[in-house]
């Protein structure tokens, strides 16, 4: 019996929840991928992170071929090309792995109305790209946790499943179903340019699952066990940079988990064991904002709080374009701009200093910079990038009330010495490092340097926000 795999964000053979369920019921599973125009047309789409997602869908196609199946792609409304593959191929089952995504929440439903119209009753979801399902997780009265502390108390004490076995011994398409799902709609891998989407530098990772697979024995060797304190250095390659891959599904999360265990297990210094302990936490913020995203999918709309919900966000457009283009006239944050521009990646800590910027500095909505962002980075995903926007802006769910950096004092604590400014803002290389840093670089000097002058004061903007905040605080 023929069993489809449909992927979506899980683009691997091992470790796959849904797969691995489909191959304990068939060997015949063949795997299938949909191009969605209605994800692939909107205006947020980043050329690095569909050139990446293709490089990973054409390592994936290999996998199968090497496993003796066959990734199938489609390009259309999945509600209507997935049941059509599944009906034109007399397919007993469709499987696939579930999306917190309120987008894809939808989607799954019409899908599963869909299939079930064609006939196809046996459908089969899982869980895969998080350690525990959303219910799981919840609060004594039942409800989900808001604040990250006790989410992370009550997350890390649960048992975590171990990493699945790779898909083997699977059976494909016949020459004959070939040729029907030829008919069906299925078409060869298109390249990134041939939607329209163009990347002409080095990824910052390699595509496919046996890179993202080094990317984690790498970061796991060398990295892991300083990662406390590297991981605050923009100038320092100190964390994993498996941002994409995790949000690809191109490594399994179970793997992952499993090789903090085993470095637990061969560490001994207590150093190493916080340091590990504190990329584990990084992995459960990022399970937490997936599960607020199932509970809360208002949040994919806007701000949490009431008190910003009608924020006076003064939006200059000139100040927006300036910060986008890293032309601020503050050294951290035109850095950081510049690496995502530049790599379509960007330093946690950086993400904080320029989302601090655009909302605290510029007063400028949160929802604009959150759309950026989501525009440019390899990794972008809906609930990564909303739940840091929404702490940045203090929009969110997180306790701490008002949040604003100092981009002087943040290039001071970590980039005294100004080596990831001088990298990414090239003009700005000849500056004494002590000017560089408090960004205190002279007007003559800025001129001369053809540097922006800074558009706004810090100590200005900041007192406005603040007062803007109380205002709020009180009408609502
Ligand atoms: P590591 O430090 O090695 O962390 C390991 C993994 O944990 C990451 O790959 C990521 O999957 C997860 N993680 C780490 N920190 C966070 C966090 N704060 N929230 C959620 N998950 C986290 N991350 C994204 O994956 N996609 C985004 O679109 C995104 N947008 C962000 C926007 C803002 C304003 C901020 C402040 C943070 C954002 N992050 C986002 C979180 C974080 O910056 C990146 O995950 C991290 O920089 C990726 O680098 P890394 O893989 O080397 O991370």
């Amino acid at each position: 019996d023929l069993i489809l795999f449909w992927h979506r964000r899980d683009l691997r053979i091992s470790d796959n929840t849904g797969l691995d369920a489909a191959r304990k019921r068939s060997a015949k599973v063949v795997g299938v991928f949909c191009l969605d125009p209605d994800i692939l047309e909107r205006d947020d789409v980043a050329p690095a992170r569909v050139t990446y997602m293709i490089g990973c869908l054409d390592a994936l196609k290999h996998r199968y071929t090497q496993v003796g199946s066959q990734l199938l792609i489609l390009r259309g409304n999945p509600v209507q090309t997935i049941p059509a593959l599944a009906k034109a191929l007399n397919a007993k089952a469709v499987f696939w792995n579930w999306d917190v995504e309120p987008y894809a929440q939808t989607r799954d439903r019409l899908v599963i109305d869909a299939l079930k119209e064609k006939g196809i009753e046996f459908l089969h979801q899982s869980w895969d790209q998080i350690l525990h399902s959303p219910k799981e997780i919840h609060t004594s009265s039942q409800s989900p946790y808001t604040v990250y502390s006790p989410f992370w108390k009550n997350w890390s004490s649960k048992a975590k499943a171990k990493p699945l076995a790779t898909l083997e011994n699977a059976t494909g398409l016949t020459e004959n179903e070939q040729e029907i799902a030829k008919q069906a709609g299925v078409i060869q891998l298109p390249s990134a340019k041939d939607l329209g989407f163009i990347w002409h530098r080095e990824l910052i990772i390699s595509p496919g699952e046996t890179a993202a697979q080094g990317k984690l024995e790498e970061f796991i060797a060398q990295n892991i066990t300083e990662y406390k304190e590297q991981r605050n250095f923009p100038s320092v390659d100190g964390t994993s940079r498996l941002s994409a891959a995790l949000k690809f599904g191109v490594i399994g999360i179970r793997t992952v988990w499993q090789a903090t265990l085993e470095a637990q297990e061969h560490s001994r210094s207590e150093e190493a064991q916080g340091s590990i302990r504190t990329w584990q936490q990084e992995l459960a913020w990022r399970e937490f904002y997936q599960h607020a995203m199932y509970h809360f999918p208002q949040l994919a709309q806007g701000a949490y709080r009431d008190s910003f919900k009608n924020f006076p966000w003064q939006n200059n457009p000139k100040h927006f374009q300036a910060w986008c283009e890293g032309k601020t006239g503050y050294p951290i944050v035109d850095a950081a701009m510049g690496q995502l521009n530049e790599t379509g990646w960007m330093h946690n800590r950086c993400r904080m200093i320029v989302a601090s910027f655009l909302t605290k500095d510029l007063i400028i909505n949160p929802q604009w910079g959150e759309k950026y962002f989501m525009q440019k980075l390899i990794d972008g995903d809906l609930s990564a990038n909303n739940g840091g926007w929404q702490w940045s802006a203090s929009s969110g769910m997180d306790p701490k009330p008002l949040r604003i950096f100092n981009p002087a004092s943040q290039a001071q604590k970590f980039d005294a010495e100004g080596e990831y400014i001088r990298q990414w803002v090239s003009k700005l290389r000849s500056v004494d490092t002590e000017y560089l840093v408090t960004g205190k670089i002279s007007s003559l000097e800025r001129h001369r340097l053809s540097y922006p002058q800074p558009i706004v004061d810090h100590k200005v903007q900041q007192a406005l926000f603040k007062t803007l905040y109380q205002q709020q605080k009180e009408i609502t």
